[in-house]
C-alpha cells in the first residue's frame, strides 16, 4: 500500500476498565497522558484524542481519582457504572461509548501490564487499513507457571469446540469505529469479547509485546473468577458440549447391543444368576437411551440458545455502488 492510500490519523479513544484501581490510576493516567501526547506528536493519532476511564462499581476511591483526573485534564472522560458488572461488561460500556466519539479505540487494563508502546504499531496497522489489531503477548514470563500451562490448554480446548480465539491475546486491542459498530450488533448478555471480536471478520493485524507484572494493587482475577470466566467463554460460544452428550448416549447405546449379545450368551450358557440378564440389559439400554434423549433435547435447547442471542448473521465489508 502506498502512502497516498494510508488512512489519516484517527481520533483515538483509550478505553480503560477500572475496578478498585485507586492505587494504579494516578500512575496509569500520567503514562497515558504522555502516550497520547506522543502519539499525536508522531502523527499517529489526531489531536483531541482522549481516554475513557470506566469505573466498574469500585468500592475504593477510584471514582474520586477519575473525577480529579477529569478536572485536571478534560481528555480524561469518566463513566461510572451503577455497580460492579465485571471486566467484560465494563469494557463493553467503554467501547460502546467510544463508538460514537472516536474513529478508533484501544482497550487496555488499568494496571498497564500491557506495553503502551505497542500502540504505535497498532495505529500504523490501522493506517494500513486494519479494522482490528490484536495485542499479542510474546511471552508469558510474568504469569505463574499454573496460569501459563492452563492458558494454552484452554486455547486448544476452545479451538476444538469451534471457538476462534487469538492465542495469547487478552483484551488489549485496537478496534476501528467500523469494527465497534459491528460489535454493537451482538446483543448477547453473556459476553466473552475475546471470542466475539474474531467473529467480526474484517481486515485484522497483530502486534507482539512483552507483558509486564502488575505494579500497583492486586489482580482482580483470583482463580475462582478465572475459572468462571473460562467456563463463560465455552458456554457462551459453543454448543458442542451438548452434542457430546448425544454422542455419548449413542456410544453407550451401541455398547448395549454388544452387551446384549454377551448377556444372552452367558444366559444360555447358564452362567447367570436368575434375573441378572433382565437387569443388566435394562441398566445399559435405558442408560444409553436416556443420555441419547437428553442430548437430542439439548440440541434444540442449543438452537434456542443461539437464536436468543440474535447475533448479526453477516457484516458487509465492501459495498460498491
Ligand atoms: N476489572 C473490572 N471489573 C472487574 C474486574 C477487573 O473492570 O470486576 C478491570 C481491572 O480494573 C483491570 C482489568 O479489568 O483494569 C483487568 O483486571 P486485572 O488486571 O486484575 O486482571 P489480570 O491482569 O490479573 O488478569
Ligand atoms: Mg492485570
Amino acid at each position: 500500500m502506498t502512502d497516498q492510500e494510508k488512512r489519516p490519523a484517527p481520533l483515538l479513544a483509550l478505553v480503560v476498565p477500572c475496578y478498585n484501581e485507586e492505587d494504579a490510576l494516578p500512575v496509569t493516567a500520567a503514562r497515558l497522558t504522555e502516550k497520547l501526547d506522543g502519539l499525536t506528536a508522531a502523527g499517529l493519532a489526531a489531536a483531541g484524542s482522549f481516554a475513557i476511564l470506566v469505573d466498574d462499581g469500585s468500592r475504593d476511591g477510584t471514582w474520586a481519582v477519575i473525577c480529579a483526573l477529569h478536572a485536571q485534564d478534560a481528555r480524561f472522560r469518566g463513566i461510572k457504572l451503577s455497580r460492579n458488572c465485571g471486566h467484560q461488561n465494563a469494557l463493553l460500556a467503554g467501547l460502546m461509548t467510544a463508538k460514537d466519539l472516536c474513529e478508533a479505540a484501544i482497550s487496555l487494563d488499568a494496571d498497564l501490564q500491557d506495553d503502551v508502546d505497542a500502540m504505535d504499531d497498532m495505529l500504523r496497522q490501522y493506517a494500513d487499513g486494519c479494522e482490528i489489531v490484536y495485542g499479542v503477548r510474546s511471552d508469558r514470563a510474568s504469569d505463574t507457571a499454573f496460569k501459563r500451562s492452563t492458558a494454552h490448554g484452554y486455547y486448544r480446548l476452545m479451538g476444538a469446540l469451534g471457538a476462534d480465539l487469538v492465542y495469547d491475546h487478552a483484551d488489549y486491542r485496537l478496534m476501528s469505529r467500523r469494527a465497534l459498530e459491528a460489535l454493537a450488533g451482538y446483543g448477547e448478555v453473556n459476553l466473552f469479547l475475546r471470542g466475539i471480536v474474531p467473529m467480526l471478520g474484517f481486515r485484522t493485524g497483530e502486534v507482539r509485546y512483552a507483558r509486564a507484572a502488575r505494579q500497583q494493587g492486586e489482580s482482580k482475577y483470583p482463580l475462582r473468577k478465572m475459572l468462571a470466566f473460562a467456563f463463560e467463554g465455552i458456554s457462551s460460544l459453543s454448543v458442542k458440549p451438548i452434542r457430546l452428550i448425544t454422542w455419548l448416549g449413542f456410544a453407550i447405546f451401541l455398547v448395549t447391543i454388544g452387551m446384549l449379545a454377551y448377556i444372552l450368551v452367558r444366559h444360555f450358557q447358564g452362567f447367570t444368576v436368575d434375573g441378572w440378564t433382565f437387569l443388566a440389559v435394562s441398566v445399559w439400554g435405558l442408560g444409553g437411551l436416556q443420555l441419547l434423549s437428553i442430548g437430542i433435547v439439548g440440541e434444540y435447547i442449543g438452537k434456542i440458545y443461539l437464536e436468543t442471542k440474535q447475533r448479526p448473521r453477516y457484516h458487509i465489508e465492501t459495498d460498491l455502488h
